[in-house]
């Protein structure tokens, strides 16, 4: 069979950070250990780095378009071999002459298009947020709330930004709402590799922020927090951020917070792969959820740094799987084995993904899927009726 050279291989690779590459030894600790095994489906992730070494084009490109970026081989690969960076470099150079999914190739001409990943009109980006009053500009001291695609375009996932609202709104905790003209923070554009369109709308961010006079940013996504700490510096946006988990628990500590209604339910949490594996944010969740009154946390077998992968990350949110190859439907499963009631979740790709799953699974009966900021709201006595923030 006639291979045909990727010769912008080592450009590439050192242009994304992948030029660990050549440090695997084909082990395969990363194919043994990937989620993939756990469905009918294999991954096989040394296969794929060993074609980058080689330079060629990988046989089976499915493979390529299956990785979830969860970070599980990242972590254990005993060379550190930055597995994900490579993988997306490959996805940028077979991406590049039009080969991504279909489905890919839809949310990235809206990305480019709309600024948003699912055809939603531009101008109705903070629609979400109407009923709220948050102001649309803030003193120095407070905090850009910048809401996920997802919960901005999805009337079901707006529920948990909007309980995120009123739960610092509570706190009086000072914020404003992004500007109209944000785009997407561009998690999934540059999981699929399309990494001139990543720095376009970086850019076209970072150039409303700082009009905005944005200094702190409270993102209610661990892909955005991720984002805009890990690739924004680039791009001359620096700013403080925070996970709204993170925010919570601060304002809990400090007793800005105080949860007083007991909430009677058994929750499991799932650990997001970019707030726990990509940036060790495992505890400041769990201690919100164990401030309130009446919870009863139960861990599922495979927690924090063991934590499986939701299936949305990676773009993979965006692709069409069969119902055996669904981690989301795996994860559900392993909630319905510790009795819990609520699967819990601090990220908008696991909401969906889990309520999917849910839903395909006939086990709505028996399962939930909430938010951290749902559970926190249920549980302040006067919260739904806080006062909107005055900032402005
Ligand atoms: S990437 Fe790491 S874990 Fe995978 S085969 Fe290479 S050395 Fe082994
Ligand atoms: S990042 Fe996760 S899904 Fe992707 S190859 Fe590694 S273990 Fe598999």
């Amino acid at each position: 069979m006639e291979m045909v050279p990727f010769l912008e291989v080592p450009d590439l690779l050192v242009e994304t950070g992948g030029d660990g590459l050549n440090l695997c030894i084909g082990c395969g600790t990363c194919t043994g250990l990937c989620p993939w095994n756990l469905t009918n489906t294999i991954l096989n992730v040394r296969m794929l780095m060993r074609t980058a070494q080689l330079g060629v084009e990988p046989e089976d490109t499915g493979d390529l378009w299956r990785c979830a970026t969860c970070g599980y081989c990242v972590d254990n690969c005993p060379r550190e071999v930055p597995i994900i960076d490579v993988t997306r470099s490959m996805r940028a150079m077979t991406g590049s002459g039009g080969s991504q999914p279909a489905t890919l190739r839809a949310m990235l001409a809206s990305q480019g298009q709309n600024g948003n990943p699912w055809a939603g009109e531009a101008d109705e980006r903070n629609d979400w947020a109407k009923d709220l009053d948050l102001p649309d500009s803030g003193p120095a001291d407070a905090w850009m709330l910048y809401a996920c695609c997802i919960q901005s375009y999805d009337a079901e996932t707006r529920r948990s930004a909007k309980a995120l609202v009123k739960v610092l709104q509570a706190a009086n905790f000072p914020m404003w709402l992004s500007p109209l003209d944000s785009v997407c923070c561009g998690c999934s554009v540059r999981e699929s590799g399309a990494m001139e369109l990543t720095e376009r709308m970086g850019r076209d961010n970072v150039r409303h922020f700082e009009k905005a006079g944005t200094r702190q940013i409270i993102t209610s996504s661990p892909h955005c927090y991720n984002a805009f700490v890990k690739d924004y510096p680039k791009w001359g946006g620096e700013y403080e951020v925070k996970h709204y988990s993170q925010i919570l628990h601060t304002l809990l500590e400090k007793g800005e917070l105080v949860p007083t209604k007991p909430v009677n339910r058994t929750v499991t949490y799932h650990d997001p792969c970019y707030l726990g594996r990509h940036n060790d944010i495992y505890e400041e969740p769990r201690q919100v959820l164990q401030s309130i009154p009446g919870l009863n946390l139960v861990e599922m077998g495979r927690n924090r740094e063991e934590s499986v992968c939701c299936g949305g990350g990676g773009a993979q949110i965006f692709m069409e799987r069969d119902l055996d190859e669904r981690f989301a439907n795996l994860r559900v499963q392993e909630a319905l084995e510790t009795g819990a009631d609520t699967l819990v979740t601090a990220c908008p790709y696991c909401n969906s993904m889990f309520r999917d799953s849910i839903k395909s699974l006939q086990v709505d009966d028996r399962l939930r899927v909430m938010d951290i900021a749902e559970l926190l709201l249920e549980s302040l006595a006067d919260a739904n009726s806080a006062q909107p923030n005055k900032n402005t």
